[in-house]
């Protein structure tokens, strides 16, 4: 089970579609960025502009996608969809911003993949809506310049580490999701069962949300895990006694720490003594990139006080410890 990746089949696409939230009061939490967005929002269409580029950046899971569509529709205005990788050449931006009709949303998720040609291209885009094409080759080579409808660009990342100077700073509204709190996930989980008429009880709604990383996506996941077990065992009703045996049986961790969360925590306790030991020397242990283990992993590591900075590196707590089942290294004797 890797809820935290994207879904990969169209079976999993349909479910979490059918999920997501679609207006902005349906989402839940976040409340400084919807509050912010709202009177964003409402100051553009009152000017009938298009709404300033949006970055939205953190972990996977926690609603970028779903927040890029309300703000869409909260506008009034088309979305078109595309994610950096699939850009590969600038002929195939400038086919996807001529299509725009004003003030649309053109989204890119992960952004922070676009090849550096691609990104020169879209700055003159997002500054001045226009965009300068090469025609021809050799010596009939000449640029021609195509005005763009007002659009807005919404960014999407996990990796914002990773992004350039020059496209950080084209974006007037940046918005860093954060983990949610469990009350929160357990409003999601409520309100996730009833549109798949799955009865669930509270309690069984907030165990879930406690063992979803602080993460919507992963929390809809285990939902639907759970709801089998449900339908096969106990007539379909949710209860805390069939939640605990399907995460049981799903082998979901107690406090919701993925695998990759559990390898960094032995990996510490293992090979460095508990710590401190640096990002990098980490990252080469377990086979990850350092930026993603600092944006996407130590996050909520850090948050659930699993890990600690100190200046001389990661260290972790006695709860990583407990969590594992090890007992903390003791001080050498005399
Ligand atoms: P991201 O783009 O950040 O990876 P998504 O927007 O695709 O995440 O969200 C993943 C799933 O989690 C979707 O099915 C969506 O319905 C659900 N979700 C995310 N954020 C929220 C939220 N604030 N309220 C309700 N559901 C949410």
């Amino acid at each position: 089970l890797h809820p935290e990746e994207k879904p990969q089949n169209s079976a999993e696409k349909e479910f979490e579609n059918a999920l997501r939230p679609k207006e902005i009061d349906d989402f839940a939490g976040q409340p400084q960025i919807i509050e912010n967005l709202k009177i964003f929002i409402k100051a553009a269409r009152i000017r009938g502009e298009a709404l300033d580029h949006v970055l939205f950046h953190g972990p996977p899971g926690l609603g970028k996608t779903t927040l890029s569509r309300i703000v869409a529709t909260e506008m009034g205005v088309h979305i078109r969809e595309t994610s950096g990788p699939v850009i590969e050449k600038p002929g195939d931006l400038a086919g996807l911003l001529t299509n725009l009709e004003p003030n649309d949303v053109l989204f890119i998720d992960e952004i922070h993949r676009l090849s550096t040609v691609v990104e020169e291209y879209l700055y003159a885009a997002m500054e001045d809506y226009r965009i300068d094409i090469m025609i021809d080759s050799g010596p009939n080579a000449r640029s021609i310049q195509i005005n763009l409808n007002p659009f807005t660009l919404i960014g999407a990342t996990t990796r914002s580490g990773l992004l350039t100077a020059p496209l950080l700073s084209r974006f007037a509204i940046k918005s860093r999701l954060e983990y949610y709190n469990s009350t929160v996930l357990e409003k999601i989980i409520i309100r996730s069962a009833g549109l798949l008429n799955a009865p669930i009880s509270k309690e069984a709604a907030a165990e879930i949300s406690r063992r979803s990383r602080g993460t919507p996506r992963i929390a809809n996941g285990l939902l639907r895990r759970v709801r089998d077990f449900a339908m096969v065992l106990n007539d379909g009703q949710i209860d805390i006694g069939i939640t605990r045996h399907a995460l049981t049986a799903l082998n979901v961790d107690e406090h919701g720490l993925d695998e990759m969360d559990n390898r960094i925590l032995s990996t510490i306790i293992e090979k460095f003594k508990g710590g401190p030991v640096g990002i990098t020397t980490i990252a080469t242990a377990v086979g990850e990139e350092a930026g993603t283990l600092e944006e996407v992993y130590e996050p909520f590591l850090i948050q659930e006080g699993f890990i600690q900075r100190t200046p001389r590196g990661r260290e972790v707590t006695a709860k990583a410890y407990e969590h594992l089942g090890k007992r903390p290294r003791r001080e050498e004797g005399p």
